[in-house]
């Protein structure tokens, strides 16, 4: 009965409903209008939109068993390691920059504005390095393996990359006064956002949300950034305010010409666990082997994905100009030919 009371336990963590339970269990219902109560609310919402989602796969008959069956292994996989020490890295660093930070926020809205300005560049200075070094990009690219778009997707990270993506958000953050408790609420927000935006086309088929495309990042916007279409590669890194983008130049918006294709664009097995979750590790320590010299070998490291040693490079950046060439000469093509014909 032991095995049945742990997957009892499991289910009702992943439906993250225990803290409502408990709430209702009490019979303090006013509790609910406290902020660790409407928390408690807002918990269970990204796993029942996931199950909703997974029956309406079964309805529509697209279910996208691949990319569910592996990102559930790498959901139980991840469930015990990767959260604890991303963790402890989070705390040790607000240990040991807090003193230095030159002023500290406090818990207003006008702080609260600064604090998610401040996450969101933490948050943009760990996807882009998550995308442009090779190394960091073994950590990304488990996420970016599936070829279809749902909220299982949320949960396919490789368990280093929470780690590697807390630290550098904590440091920016603490380093530039936000407080812990501004912190941990801008982080929940922003979890709960980043889950949502990989909310699929059999649940919401038009991810725009109408006039907050303009405004915020929706599941459109990041439904771009997990294409392999060149006109997409490497876009639209931030989570809910895109502000950053659009100051680096990565913000690019879903075109009704252009049918996304998810994934990444080496030849791979998504549906198998090892591929998606190695798969880069097994083909950057080729590349190292094979490369000449010391030089080479950490370039290969710390260059973009596609860097070669041989200049025949093929990132992400050479193929979008490709493309980008491409469009043009076609546009003057047509001019010409409309020139012609008048
Ligand atoms: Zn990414
Ligand atoms: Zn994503």
């Amino acid at each position: 009965m032991e095995v049945l009371e742990t997957l009892y336990n499991e289910i009702i963590r992943f439906l993250g409903v225990s803290q409502a339970w408990d709430l209702l269990k009490s019979g303090d219902y006013a509790a609910f209008r406290t902020y660790d109560g409407i928390v408690s609310l807002i918990y269970p919402i990204i796993p029942l939109l996931l199950l909703l989602e997974l029956i309406l796969g079964f309805i529509y008959k697209k279910p996208q068993t691949k990319v569910y069956k592996v990102n559930f292994l790498i959901y139980i996989f991840n469930r015990f390691v990767g959260r604890f020490i991303a963790i402890a890295m989070v705390t040790l660093i607000i240990g040991l920059l807090q003193p230095i930070a030159p002023f500290q926020t406090k818990l207003t809205w006008y702080w609260f504005i600064y604090g998610y300005i401040v996450w969101e560049f933490g948050h943009f200075l760990y996807h882009y390095w998550g995308h442009k070094v090779r190394l960091f990009w073994c950590l990304h690219s488990t996420h970016h393996a599936p070829e279809d778009m749902n909220l299982s997707v949320t949960h396919a990270h490789f368990f280093l990359e929470a780690p590697y993506a807390d630290t550098i958000r904590t440091t920016v953050c603490i380093l530039l006064g936000v407080q812990p408790e501004l912190l941990f609420l801008i982080m929940f927000i922003d979890g709960t956002w980043g889950a949502f935006i990989h909310i699929g086309e059999n649940f919401l088929k038009d991810g725009r949300l109408g006039f907050l495309n303009n405004i915020i990042l929706t599941p459109s916007h990041h439904r771009v950034h997990h294409a392999k279409n060149p006109l997409y590669m490497d876009t639209n890194f931030c989570n809910l305010l895109n502000i950053w983008d659009k100051v680096f130049g990565t913000y690019q918006n879903e075109e009704e010409s252009i049918k996304l294709e998810y994934g990444i664009t080496r030849e791979m097995n998504s549906g198998n666990f090892f591929d998606v979750y190695f798969g880069e590790i097994v083909c950057l320590v080729k590349d190292v082997i094979g490369a000449p010299g010391l030089k080479n070998k950490l370039l290969y490291i710390i260059m973009p994905p596609g860097w070669s040693h041989t200049g025949d490079h093929k990132t992400a950046k050479v193929t979008r100009d490709e493309f980008r060439r491409n469009e043009l000469n076609l546009d003057v093509q047509l001019d010409v030919q409309v020139m012609d014909g008048e």
